[in-house]
């Protein structure tokens, strides 16, 4: 089988066939990462939240996050369909996977890899509200602010971004890319769409 990741050196990689550079270190990403999880702990003391991830991209952040959060807290699993192997978004959504928790009742902290356009976001928050929760908030690592097609309160932001895609720390292109510790780019000269 051909690889589809190319790792250049600890700055550059090629994946299926483009050229992508570092924008965030892991290092900086955990550092982000550590205080969301200090807020979030703070915020949701006494209240155990139960964080909702969104499969697939939120696994690593969900995972490192919930590592940082130093109160009781539940963990279940939401899934979408994708980009498929697209750079754009296609704003069609379609949910995959339910949650198997109960939520009425409960303090919901969706954890989400990147809000784009916001349509999967405002779908998934249509989901939880239909539940009867107490509260429902949203962290996600990254927004891309200038993408916004629909309004979403994002309560928790790591970074915001430019509209470029990204790979790595659990974001994929076509289903590689997922296992790189590093966020990276598209080179611009790259991107023609
Ligand atoms: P939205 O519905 O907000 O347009 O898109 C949200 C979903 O699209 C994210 O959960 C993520 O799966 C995917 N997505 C959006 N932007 C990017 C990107 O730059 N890179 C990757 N790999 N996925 C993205």
């Amino acid at each position: 089988m051909t690889a589809n990741l190319l790792l250049h050196d600890d700055r550059t990689i090629t994946l299926r066939g483009e050229r992508f550079s570092v924008c965030m270190d892991s290092e900086m990403i955990q550092n982000r990462v550590a205080e969301l999880g200090a807020r979030i702990s703070v915020d949701y003391e006494g209240k155990r939240p139960i964080l909702i991830g969104v499969l697939n991209g939120a696994f690593m952040f969900l995972a490192d996050l919930m590592k940082k959060i130093r109160i009781d807290c539940e963990v279940d699993f939401v899934k979408l369909s994708s980009y498929g192997a697209e750079k754009i978004s296609s704003g069609v959504v379609r949910e995959l996977k339910k949650i198997d928790a109960d939520l009425e009742g409960r303090h919901v902290l969706v954890v989400e890899d990147i809000v784009d356009t916001g349509l999967s976001m405002q779908y998934i928050l249509d989901i939880m509200h239909s539940q009867n929760p107490e509260s429902v908030k949203v962290v996600t690592l990254l927004h891309k602010y200038e993408a916004t097609e629909v309004h979403v309160q994002l309560d928790y932001v790591g970074f915001r971004i430019k509209n470029q895609f990204v790979v790595g720390y659990g974001l994929d292109y076509g289903q590689v890319g997922r296992n790189l510790p590093d966020l990276y780019v598209l080179d611009p000269h790259e991107d023609d769409s």
